[in-house]
């Protein structure tokens, strides 16, 4: 090629490379523009004895909020067979064992040894991934009960999911110190120096982050301990709607909101693990 028509050839060719170069910029300010995707990893979709939004209502509602995994649950375990029956598009379900039949169980289940044995019966559906949300204050952890069904999840490759004090976390890892933890609720209002201790000492404990106070201040900005929690443990944080009553659910585009104006303070990469790559690491298919 002599120089002469080298360079109408490169002329010729800078308005197609003009061209495709601001279609890629179009198309990334389109994907920037899209909403971080969520992974919901403390849901509940309770069924007693009827759901409050059918099934294809809140369906819609986690495409509306780019929600695409969620850690599913529902007392008692029917609304969790529905939302997998489902196999909704674009959605991951990972479901956990409600260990309530009613609300009432709540304060009874760790020394009920029926309820171990529906834990046990309804693992036989096969596709359970962890077995939660349950609550435990304290010493109430230090039972039987408790301490077969964190061997029992140990057992059968099961996380836990435990609303639970940092003292009950600390019962149910001894119970077992190879039991996997997500802490629904990170310690609520627990001080952010103990959760980086027991972060630091159980490195199989996960914190979930709804109702966790702290994390913004007044005005919506990050707080300082919590951007220096996420950015010394950016594996180790999950977010969740727990939409335990209806209001959560009528909620459910702010509480994502919310999440998302934070998460947006965060650098991009942490940002994407508490979002939805923690989740989707923990839940990759076994
Ligand atoms: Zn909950």
């Amino acid at each position: 090629m002599s120089a002469r028509s080298t360079s109408r050839f490169l002329l010729k060719h800078a308005a197609i490379i003009a061209a495709v170069t601001l279609s890629l910029v179009a198309g990334n300010r389109a994907c920037a523009d899209e909403p971080i995707e969520i992974f919901d990893a403390h849901l509940h979709y309770n069924w007693e004895p009827k759901p409050y939004y059918q099934p294809d209502e809140v369906l819609a509602l986690f495409k509306k909020h780019r929600v695409t995994g969620i850690l599913a649950t529902s007392r008692p375990n029917t609304g969790t067979h529905v939302l997998m029956d489902a196999k909704a598009e674009g959605l991951q379900v990972v479901p956990f064992i409600r260990p309530y039949r009613v609300r009432a169980d709540i304060g009874s289940w760790f020394n009920d040894p029926v309820i171990f044995d529906l834990v046990q019966d309804e693992f036989k559906r096969g596709y359970y991934r962890g077995i939660g949300e349950f609550h435990l204050s304290g010493k109430a952890a230090d039972t039987e009960m408790v301490k077969k069904t964190v061997d029992f999840a140990v057992a059968n490759n099961l996380y836990l999911h435990a609303h639970a004090d940092d003292e009950a976390v600390e019962i149910l890892m001894r119970h077992n110190p190879r039991a996997r933890i997500i802490w629904a609720h990170t310690g609520f209002g627990l001080a952010s120096e103990r959760v980086a201790s027991m972060l630091a000492k159980y490195p199989k404990l996960w914190g979930e982050l709804s109702y966790r106070g702290g994390i913004v201040d007044g005005s919506g900005k990050l707080t300082p301990e919590w951007r220096t929690l996420f950015e010394r443990y950016p594996d180790r944080f999950l977010l969740g709607s727990d939409t335990w009553v209806p209001e959560r659910w009528a909620a459910y585009g702010e509480i994502m909101a919310g999440y998302r104006g934070w998460l947006a303070q965060l650098p991009p990469t942490i940002a994407k693990q508490i979002a939805h790559g923690n989740a989707r690491a923990l839940f990759a298919e076994k």
